[in-house]
């Protein structure tokens, strides 16, 4: 996945059981067992979101920052 600087982006798809997620930019569901994109700041171990493909796509577009604590 591309990924801005500072940024790591992975396609990821959960095969096992537990809550759905929360897209970061539309704040819409992200089903843990469809593939969706897994990001993180390469110098915070703790920020990983998961996001929609599309919406992480239209985010590194936008410019991730503003999307950051979301
Ligand atoms: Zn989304």
């Amino acid at each position: 996945m591309p990924a801005p600087d500072g940024w790591v982006a992975q396609r990821y798809l959960t095969a096992g059981g537990g809550p759905d997620y929360t897209c970061p930019r539309c704040h819409r569901t992200v089903p843990r067992r469809t593939q969706h994109v897994v990001a993180w700041r390469t110098d915070e171990d703790d920020s990983h979101r998961h996001w929609h493909a599309n919406c992480w796509t239209a985010a590194v577009r936008e410019g991730i920052d503003r999307y950051r604590f979301a």
